[in-house]
Parts: structure tokens; C-alpha cells; sequence
């Protein structure tokens, strides 16, 4: 096959001319037959485009590469992608000693053939997150101003962010304004020593993951199996050697950022899960409580969506609840943010937009997706949502904004469905 696209022409998957698609494209390396079947698992947010050797693919880093070991020379192509973009191999070999020569090839995923190439979009749904990924941070907790300047410095140097912390009591609130993919933690420390502080970070639900390295001059076992039991990741043995803090760095947040991505994301939408999304809500209120700025917060619930899970059965709902979380992706600002809020439920968060634009952005969306005919079954169907927004100029704090939302939302529903309504702002009664 020459460079061709193996959805049908016209369809939001062609690719345009432009490398900036890169980041949305997949390439796929297989024959004709097997690329068609391998691309229609691609969600339709993203381009595909087939090549049948490296050679003919003129993409220089699409988003991921798909590699299909019907090529004869399989494991070399991956070898020679690994530089590119993440390769996720198809295989009917599930031998070990296939998946170490793969390791070995640079392969970042595998996927068996037939049976589980709907995997593919568990995949590209994690590149994808990892690709939108902020610059990677880190915080330094340690009450020695100039080896915090020093490592700060380094991290500089080579594009990491960095936010020094020499008071170690400041330390909870700094780490939940910058949100790091890595705390390095000094163990001696005035007032708050590390294993304390270590304790409170884990404490957090939000922080139970995020790696924590210690700093110290402690390189006693006992004591790092004691710090291990609270939570403690790995130790750097002062002084510190600037070039192994800098790789160990870039490991365990790129590794963090990847195992965050998979747990964040709700398994069928790629999406934020539940308490993902209720917990960047609480961070950007706090954010624009700091900022002076404002938000807006809607709640969306598919219509009469338990008639279709019966009649058409739950492999169809599934594949609805998949669209509507597609085009919201789709048809949102990259900075918004979308999240699973339950079964056919979604929230979105507005950034910087009051409640008349948010009534505009859901009435859009909204619009386009009573449009959309879906082929359930043989059947024609069409799908509605309602949906319901409140702001954070009215409701500033999480329970509030949640709650009135979903009043606002209930009252679509009660309205006759298929509408955004947005909250009532009570009006006292004046006195005179
Ligand atoms: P309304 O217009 O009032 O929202 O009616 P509804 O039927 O959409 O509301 P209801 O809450 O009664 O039903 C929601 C249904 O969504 C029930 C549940 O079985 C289904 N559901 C929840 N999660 C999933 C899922 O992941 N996949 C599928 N297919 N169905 C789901
Ligand atoms: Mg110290
Ligand atoms: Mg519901
Ligand atoms: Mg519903």
C-alpha cells in the first residue's frame, strides 16, 4: 500500500498536510487488510495513515507508530521507529522469549491479534495524555538555601521547573499549588523533619503517588526501610552528585506521569475519572480565588440513556458514552477540562468563562450532538443530553458549584431534556 488513509475519504481522520498533526496522527505498518481492521480502533479524535514500509512514511514523529508482525521484518521496523514515536506491536506471539526480543526492539506496548486490538485506543489515549502532559516539576524541600539554589539551578538547565522550599512548613501548600511529578526531601530539618512531613504528604489521597525521594546523609538500612514504610521512594546520598540527581529525576517522573495517566483516566473515555475531576475542580477554584479570575462548572447526563442500554444492549450505550466523551474533546479549548462523572454523566470545567458563554459552548455542543445519527444495531438512532452550569462567581466552593450544577441540570431534565439551563442566582428580597 502507498501512503493512503484507511478510513473512508472525507472523514475527520485524513490527515492534513501539516506536521503539526503529528501529535494526533498514527501510523500503522501492516497489510492493507489487517491496517483497515488495526485503524478502525483508532478513536476518531485522531488521524490514521497506512504505509507499508518506514520508508514511504513521510511522518517524522506521529503520536504512535502501529507495527504489525505480518511484516516480515517486524521487530527491525520497531528498531528503527523507537527514536520517533512509541511502536505498539501486534502479535499472535505471546511467547516470552517474542516479548523480550520486543523489550529489546523498544516496543512500548503489545496487543495480540485479533482478540485484543481494541487495546490500541487504552494506548494511544495514554500517549496522548502523557504528550499533553505540563513541563515536568519539581519541588526541593530542604532548609539549606544553597544546595536547594544549586539543585534548582540543574534542573533549570536542562527544561525541569523547579520551586525551592527551605521552611519546611510551608511545604503542604506549596506542593498543592504546583502539583510536582517528583518531591525531593531533606531528612534533618528544623522544625518539621523530613519523616514527619513524609507523613503528612502521604496522608493526602492526592499525593499517595507521587514519587518521593529523600535527600540525606543517612545511609543507614534500617532507617530507609523505616522511611520506605511511610512512603519513602528512593535516597540520594548528600552531597549530592548533579548529573545521577538529574537522571533518577527525569526516570521517576516520566514514570510517574505515565502510571498517573493510566490511573486518572477512566477506562472507557480516556477521560478524567470522578474523583480526577473533582479534584482539579477544587485546584482551579483555588486558582481562581488567587487569581481574581472565575469559571464555569457543567454537569451533563445523556437522555433516556437506560432505554437505549435496553433495547440496543450496553455494547451500544458503550459506544455512545465513547462519541459524546469524544466530541467534547473535539469541540472544547485545550484547556478545559472533561471528566467521567459517573455512568453517562460528564463534567466539564470552563476555564475563564462566564455562565452566559458556558449556556453558548453546552447549546453548541449540545446542538451538534442531537445531530448525529447513530447506526445501533441496523437502526438509525438519535441521542440527546441535557446538561446544567453553574459559576464560581456564584458558587465559589466545591460543594456549592457541584450542587448547583446539578440543580441546574435537574431542572433541564424536568424542562423536557435535551436543554443546558443554567443556576438561579437567588434573589434576596429587599427591604425597604
Ligand atoms: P434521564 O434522561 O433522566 O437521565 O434518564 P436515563 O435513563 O439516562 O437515566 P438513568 O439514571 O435512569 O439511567 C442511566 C443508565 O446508564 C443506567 C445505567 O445502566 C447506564 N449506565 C451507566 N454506566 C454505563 C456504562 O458504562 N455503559 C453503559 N452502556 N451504560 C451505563
Ligand atoms: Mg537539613
Ligand atoms: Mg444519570
Ligand atoms: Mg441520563
Amino acid at each position: 500500500m502507498k501512503t493512503g488513509i484507511a478510513h473512508e475519504a472525507g472523514s475527520a481522520n485524513q490527515f492534513p498536510a501539516s506536521a503539526a498533526a503529528g501529535s494526533k496522527l498514527v501510523t500503522c505498518f501492516a497489510p492493507r487488510e489487517q491496517s483497515q481492521a488495526l485503524l478502525r480502533t483508532v478513536p476518531q479524535r485522531f488521524y490514521t495513515a497506512a504505509f507499508s514500509s518506514i520508508d514511504d512514511c513521510p511522518i517524522k514523529h506521529p503520536l504512535a507508530a502501529i507495527v504489525s508482525d505480518a511484516n516480515p521484518n517486524a521487530l527491525d521496523m520497531c528498531r528503527r521507529l523507537r527514536d520517533r514515536a512509541p511502536c505498539i506491536l501486534v502479535t499472535t506471539d505471546m511467547s516470552l522469549a517474542f516479548h523480550r526480543q520486543a523489550v529489546d526492539a523498544g516496543v512500548r506496548a503489545v496487543v495480540q491479534w485479533p482478540h485484543n486490538i481494541s487495546e490500541i485506543a487504552d494506548w494511544l489515549m495514554q500517549f496522548e495524555a502523557q504528550q499533553q502532559e505540563d513541563q515536568l516539576s519539581v519541588v526541593i524541600i530542604d532548609d539549606d538555601e544553597l544546595s536547594t539554589e544549586m539543585y534548582a539551578a540543574a534542573f533549570s538547565r536542562v527544561g525541569i521547573r523547579s520551586t525551592i522550599i527551605n521552611n519546611p512548613v510551608d511545604a503542604l501548600h506549596e506542593i498543592e499549588s504546583t502539583r510536582p511529578d517528583l518531591i525531593l526531601l531533606d531528612l534533618e530539618m528544623p522544625e518539621l523533619d523530613g519523616l514527619e512531613l513524609l507523613k503528612l504528604i502521604r496522608q493526602r489521597r492526592e499525593f499517595i503517588s507521587v514519587p518521593i525521594v529523600f535527600l540525606s546523609a543517612e545511609g543507614c538500612p534500617d532507617r530507609q526501610l523505616e522511611l520506605r514504610a511511610f512512603g519513602a521512594d528512593d535516597f540520594l546520598r548528600k552531597p549530592v552528585n548533579i548529573d545521577g540527581l538529574i537522571a533518577m529525576a527525569r526516570l521517576r517522573m516520566s514514570r510517574f506521569q505515565l502510571l498517573r495517566a493510566m490511573i486518572e483516566r477512566d477506562g472507557l473515555t480516556g477521560l478524567l475519572t470522578h474523583n480526577r475531576l473533582k479534584d482539579r475542580l477544587a485546584f482551579e477554584l483555588e486558582r481562581t480565588r488567587r487569581t481574581d479570575s472565575h469559571l464555569s462548572f457543567a454537569m451533563i447526563d445523556i437522555d433516556n440513556f437506560k432505554r437505549i442500554n435496553d433495547t440496543f444492549g450496553h455494547p451500544c450505550g458503550d459506544i455512545i458514552i465513547r462519541k459524546l466523551a469524544q466530541m467534547l474533546l473535539d469541540n472544547l479549548r485545550k484547556i478545559d477540562i472533561v471528566g467521567r462523572y459517573g455512568g453517562e454523566e460528564f463534567g466539564v470545567i470552563l476555564l475563564d468563562t462566564d455562565i452566559d458563554a458556558a449556556k453558548k459552548v453546552l447549546d453548541k455542543l449540545r446542538q451538534g450532538f442531537a445531530r448525529q445519527v447513530f447506526d445501533l444495531e441496523g437502526d438509525r438512532v438519535r441521542v440527546t443530553f441535557s446538561a446544567g452550569a453553574a459559576s464560581s462567581l456564584q458558587a465559589p466552593c466545591l460543594d456549592s458549584i457541584i450542587r448547583a450544577a446539578d440543580a441546574a441540570l435537574y431542572r433541564a431534565k424536568e424542562l423536557g431534556r435535551n436543554r443546558a439551563e443554567v443556576m438561579v442566582t437567588k434573589v434576596l428580597p429587599t427591604t425597604l
